[in-house]
């Protein structure tokens, strides 16, 4: 069973049928624990994942509010938009 169904609507594409988090050896690990050791435990299955790109992007382009996305938590993704919009900001290099 897909790992998202739990929490959130699951993305419609296809690479969620190539999600290393629904593999059966990704069984126990919990994608949306607030604990460090097991946020470390689900970023070593996303560093295996073969979709991590796609899920990443996903996760940035929804505002994922819980949970480790393409290996990315919360905070790398809040430090990771914060950055983007930053950059933004500036405007054009004169
Ligand atoms: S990158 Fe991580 S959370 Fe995303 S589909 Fe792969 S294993 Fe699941």
């Amino acid at each position: 069973m897909f790992r998202f169904d739990y929490y959130c609507e699951p993305p419609a594409a296809d690479w969620t049928e190539k999600a290393a988090c629904a593999q059966p050896q990704a069984q126990g690990v919990d994608f949306f624990s607030p604990h460090r050791e097991e946020m470390t435990e689900a970023k070593k299955v996303c560093a295996q994942c073969p979709v991590m790109s796609e899920c990443r992007s996903y996760a940035l382009d929804t505002f994922q509010p819980i949970g480790i996305w393409g290996g990315l938590s919360l905070a790398d993704r809040h430090k990771i938009l914060n950055q983007h919009r930053n950059r933004n900001r500036r405007g054009p290099l004169s």
